[in-house]
């Protein structure tokens, strides 16, 4: 880690939010889709990364087996030369068949991406996923592209409300949490520019 970040801080920091996001998919349950072998979350997208999590990344890539490293290493180069503007999106480069090679070690949005959150403007977001059939899809209005209470209700008495967490990367990585975790998070940017 960082020299001002101690590694026994950040996996303390990573325990809680486990915990914590576990508690908030669990109450989701009805409207969680995720499963084994299903990786959309990891086949499109920037994946912003702070230096501390790079860090904890790479410690997980040290020790996977040489044949995995270059397959990740090659996949980098192959992302980098296609790369041309800022907002570009590609497949996670730790993704081998469609399994995540350094879960253990993955990013924080690795960790809360599929529930929905609170951006910092206050609202609801949706994850990506729930217009291609997966989380939220069966409460969700394709056309407004907002929660449905009529969906909703339809399915049935007991179900807890589509919830929106405080989790957005923001947050999860603000100075706040920096402060109570005694985490230096560093520079943030695109995973693909660490390299
Ligand atoms: S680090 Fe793992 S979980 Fe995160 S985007 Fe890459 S493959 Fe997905």
């Amino acid at each position: 880690m960082r020299e001002n970040t101690n590694i026994a801080d950040y996996l303390l920091y990573i325990a809680y939010l486990n915990k914590k996001l576990a508690g908030f998919f669990e109450n989701q349950s009805p409207y969680i889709f995720c499963k084994k072998g299903c990786s959309k979350c990891c086949e499109n997208g920037e994946y912003p990364f702070s230096q501390a999590e790079f860090n904890f990344l790479m410690i997980g890539f040290s020790k996977l087996p040489p044949e995995k490293q270059k397959i990740i290493t090659e996949k980098i180069s192959q992302i980098k030369s296609q790369k041309q503007t800022e907002g570009f999106t590609y497949e996670c480069p730790f993704l081998i068949n469609k399994e995540c090679s350094v879960y253990d070690f993955r990013g924080i949005i690795c960790r809360s991406f599929g529930l929905m959150s609170i951006n910092p403007e206050g609202l609801s977001k949706i994850p990506f996923c729930a217009f291609e059939g997966l989380n939220y899809s069966n409460v969700v209005d394709n056309e407004t592209k907002i929660i449905s209470m009529e969906k909703y209700k339809k399915l049935g008495e007991n179900i807890p409300e589509p919830l929106a967490f405080n989790t957005g990367y923001k947050f999860l990585t603000s100075d706040e949490i920096a402060k109570n975790f005694h985490i230096n998070f560093g520079e943030k940017k695109a995973l693909i520019d660490w390299f």
